[in-house]
């Protein structure tokens, strides 16, 4: 069984209620176990255009390999209807690979530890507050990139049932 982590933010329509939605769409995979769930965090758009962005990161435990998880991911997002008519558009729902394991992928179609997770306070800080100790492949401690965000505009939403959710 591994361990990894999930990334799902979107900024278009009801991204609360989609996030919701797409993990339990994940949760009903058999090959995969949702076991926490952090707070949501709403943010600039990073690079983008449109609303504030809403994110949140899981952890699951699978026996999925990476790339299988990679696409059990992106039929979750096809299902909530994403497109991608150009880069970095606004995006209903977006669900990243973020880590598996200690493990290192580097392929065309799947690099992990997602490369740009440590610049993104959307990534790190919820990946942080469900893992708080992560260590990972490239990176190190991620907790020692927090100062590098932290002039980027992020807050826990509202009325979200802190700390971390078991579910
Ligand atoms: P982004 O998430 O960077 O905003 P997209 O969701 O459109 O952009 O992803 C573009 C491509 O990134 C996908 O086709 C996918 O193959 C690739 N990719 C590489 N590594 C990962 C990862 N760890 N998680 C999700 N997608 C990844
Ligand atoms: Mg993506």
């Amino acid at each position: 069984m591994a361990l990894a982590f999930i990334g799902l933010g979107g900024n278009i329509g009801d991204t609360k209620q989609l996030i919701k939605d797409a993990i339990v769409c994940l949760a009903q995979n058999p090959e995969l176990k949702v076991l926490t769930r952090s707070c949501m965090y709403q943010s600039a758009p990073v690079n983008a255009s449109g609303n504030d962005f809403i994110n949140a990161v899981i952890s699951i435990e699978t026996q999925l390999t990476p790339n299988d998880l990679l696409h059990i991911c992106q039929k979750v997002e096809n299902t909530f209807g994403r497109e991608r008519p150009f880069i970095n558009a606004p995006r209903t729902l977006d669900l990243d690979v973020l880590a598996y394991d200690f493990v290192s992928v580097q392929e065309e179609t799947l690099t992990i530890p997602h490369p740009r997770m440590v610049e993104r306070a959307f990534v790190l800080l919820p990946l942080l507050e469900i893992a708080p100790d992560i260590d990972l492949p490239g990176f190190g401690k991620l907790a020692q990139y927090v100062d590098n965000v932290a002039h980027q505009r992020i807050e826990k939403v509202k009325g979200c049932n802190c700390p971390s959710q078991h579910i």
